[in-house]
């Protein structure tokens, strides 16, 4: 009888995999000796395995969990959702499926990003990333979905909660913080996701045409940082496509950006149920593909999926062996993929030390962390006539009042959205103060109850609302967003405020002028209804379980406001940048704005914001003085120092953030009226100064030049500015870079 050559090549394989399977692997082999170089462990174990076994490890073989060969002890890497705890790995949406209590998983739930981020505290940044770390152990998993290093681009995003704001120097500084200390503690993290998922509208079909200089200034930095800084072991690709191509099949970004020009020695994952073919996924240089086995069949084949685009199953082992086979993907390929796997597995500690389940969550340390970063986060936008802080002795009654008063509204929706086993509510946080509290829900969330949304419901909850606002000293109204109104795969409809609210807060600041609106939302909202007659204006963001006792402690000036805006507040969605460009036309997405993302944009333009980027309030006041810029003439890469005093000149003890930014006015192409290349959070004692430090390199004075398609800073005349706020700029001096 006679086979095709492919029927021969078939038999081989079938027969080495027999004989290899049957190859006992000895103790000694150097893979499984812990003390060898990973790159060493690496290329021994690849040497042992068959190419079927190789193949078999491009898919997962769960919804959160990797392929294991046994023969070898390759282990299982067992995932769990983030960024802001550890979400439940048992199915997609299991967390918040009341119906299945079998599978939840409680853990500490975190601020969500933007709140961390308006810290801007990247020591806390990195306490957070370790507290999960070590969460993610204690449940025997290794792995952690986070962090989102996406940017703020339209204040519509459902998911910028998730991320760290509009700049990408920000972003970065506090990504590296969180990989940094989930690495230290064995957990691979997987930073997400690359590249450009900014809206999502259409996230399987929708096509983000970028120009590179744009790429490399806003969308990639972070990236990079997480790259070069924190040497990240994983990078989760997104939905999108990028510039016409999937970004799970772009090689540009996945192999000539990631791999090549930024040095990523890790793994590349893909978003789950975001891949669309075979060898042109792989030789793109996607390393895993998720979910897979059992779980991904059943995702493709769901209606839900079919209709959104979602798709996978692409780099299941058969179909990968048969490209092999056809010789469209090289063995090279196949090992460069999986080596990459490996050496994480190596140099994790995972293939050593595999994490046992058993260990505690939300402990008080944890608590307390998520406590901290919930605290520091809230932003005090507003406090005419020092309304706040309330004088706990001094006022007999506060009317809490609100769709998000008596309820913890933790985070946005979707696979971020921890389950925690407790939670504290504004309410809850502010009757932990010795002052009586009235409470009324005022209006029904919209969508939440229909029994709340007829016309007579509203009416008399509006009426309960004012009646309590007048009875009492203070109200503090808590509006805001839910779960279904901000999440995951799919976009805020719109910035106003959910239904009746806006008319909430007009009717209680009516009732009583001595009334705080506390923003519970991820994004900007539109304030110009009540505005110009609101007091006090709070945003307390996504504060996770602990949400409702920071909020207390800020509104009791338990703690003074530190927190600053990580993203601008526009007057009004036209007025954003994007707002033009959003959400694309036949599913593509142009960023004609460009560069201009953000305060790059309302600063540039000369386009007053509602708030501006790095704004916040604080019950103290700072001064600023003595800034000095050595050497002032600076040549080549020399690092420049920058020093300047800042001082509490107020009764309280508090922290400001001074944030640096950089003005390039004389390069040969048009830049933006400032970049944030610097930040610091000082602690100040009332009267105490300190002197911060910064170190400017050439790379803070660089843009990315389309011509040298590299980074160039022009010799010139920068200018060094060091603000409150982008558009509080308290000193400036010249720095000159002579070439
Ligand atoms: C999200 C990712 C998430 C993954 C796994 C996707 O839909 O975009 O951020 O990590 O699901 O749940």
């Amino acid at each position: 009888m006679r086979r095709s050559p492919l029927a021969c090549l078939l038999l081989v394989c079938v027969a080495s995999a027999v004989l290899q399977a049957q190859t006992a692997v000895p103790a000694n082999a150097p893979y499984k000796n812990a003390h060898l170089a990973p790159e060493k462990r690496v290329a021994d174990l690849l040497s042992r395995m068959t190419i079927e076994e190789k193949a078999s490890l491009l898919s997962g073989s769960g919804w959160m969990e990797s392929m294991a060969i046994e023969r070898l002890g390759i282990p299982s890497i067992h995932m769990a959702d983030g960024p802001m705890g550890v979400r439940s790995w048992m199915g997609s949406s299991a967390v918040t499926s009341a119906a299945n209590p079998a599978v939840k998983i409680e853990t500490t739930s975190f601020p969500a990003g933007v709140t961390m981020a308006a810290t801007w505290d990247t020591e806390l940044v990195g306490r957070e990333g370790q507290a999960i770390a070590q969460e993610v152990k204690a449940l025997g998993r290794d792995m952690i979905l986070g962090p989102t290093v996406n940017i703020n681009r339209v204040p519509l995003w459902g998911r910028n909660f998730e991320g760290y704001g509009e700049d990408p120097y920000l972003s970065s500084r506090l990504g590296v913080a969180y990989i940094k200390a989930v690495q230290g503690e064995g957990v691979i993290p997987s930073v997400k996701h690359f590249a450009a998922n900014n809206e999502e509208f259409e996230r399987h079909r929708i096509d983000a045409h970028i120009d590179p200089r744009t790429l490399h200034e806003i969308y990639l930095p972070a990236f990079k940082a997480a790259v070069q800084e924190a040497n990240v072991w994983n990078v989760m690709s997104a939905y999108n496509k990028l510039n016409g191509t999937y970004c799970a099949e772009n090689a540009t970004l996945l192999t000539d950006i990631l791999k090549k020009e930024f040095g990523f020695k890790g793994f590349v994952v893909s978003d789950w149920g975001s891949t669309y073919s075979t060898a042109g996924t792989v030789n793109a240089g996607m390393d895993l593909e998720m979910p897979g086995g059992a779980p991904m069949k059943a995702m493709i084949s769901s209606p839900r999926s079919q209709l959104s685009g979602n798709s996978g199953g692409w780099l299941e082992a058969d179909k990968v062996l048969a490209e092999v086979k056809a010789g469209h993907i090289s063995e090279a390929a196949l090992n460069d993929n999986v080596g990459r796997i490996l050496r994480v597995l190596f140099v994790s500690g995972l293939f050593d030390h595999p994490h046992a389940a058993g260990g505690e969550v939300d402990t008080p340390a944890q608590q307390a962390v998520a406590r901290q970063g919930a605290t520091e986060g809230i932003v005090l936008l507003k406090n005419a006539g020092s309304l706040l802080p309330l004088d706990a002795t001094k006022i007999h009654s506060i009317a809490v009042i609100g769709p998000n008063a008596a309820v913890a509204r933790t985070g946005g929706g979707g696979s971020s959205l921890v389950r925690p086993k407790h939670s504290v509510t504004p309410l809850d946080g502010i009757r932990e103060h010795s002052v009586p509290v009235t409470y009324a829900l005022g209006v029904g969330m919209e969508g939440e109850n229909p029994a709340q949304d007829t016309a007579e419901a509203r009416a008399k909850l509006l009426q309960a609302a004012v009646d309590a606002a007048a009875k009492a000293d203070v109200a503090v109204v808590v509006v805001g967003r839910y779960a279904k109104l901000e999440g995951e795969s799919f976009d805020v409809k719109t910035m106003d405020l959910p239904a009746g609210q806006d008319e909430l807060i007009e009717a209680v600041e009516k009732a009583n002028p001595r009334t705080v609106v506390v923003l519970n939302t991820g994004d900007p909202v539109t304030m110009s209804k009540w505005l110009a007659q609101t007091p006090a204006l709070v945003e307390m963001w996504y504060g996770g379980q602990e949400g409702g006792h920071a909020l207390a402690s800020i509104l009791f000036g338990d703690a003074n406001p530190s927190g600053k805006l990580p993203v601008s507040f526009p007057k009004e969605w036209k007025d954003s940048p994007a707002a033009a460009n959003y959400p694309g036309e036949n599913l593509k997405v142009n960023y004609a704005e460009g560069i201009y993302v953000g305060y790059r944009y309302f600063d540039t333009k000369n386009i007053e914001p509602q708030f501006p980027f790095g704004f916040g309030l604080s019950y103290t006041s700072f001064a600023y003085s003595g800034l000095a810029v050595t050497p002032g003439k600076a040549a080549g890469n020399q690092p420049v120092q920058v020093s300047l005093k800042v001082k509490n000149t107020g009764t309280r003890a508090g922290a400001e953030v001074v944030e640096l930014y950089v003005h390039d006015g004389h390069a040969k192409i048009d830049r933006p009226a400032r970049e944030l290349k610097g930040f610091r959070r000082v602690d100040l004692k009332p009267g105490e100064e300190q002197t911060v430090h910064f170190t400017l390199d050439r790379a803070a004075l660089s843009y990315w030049s389309p011509e040298k398609k590299d980074w160039t800073a022009d010799p010139g005349t920068f200018e060094i500015q060091i603000g409150a706020s982008s558009r509080d700029i308290r000193l400036h001096a010249s720095l000159e870079l002579v070439r």
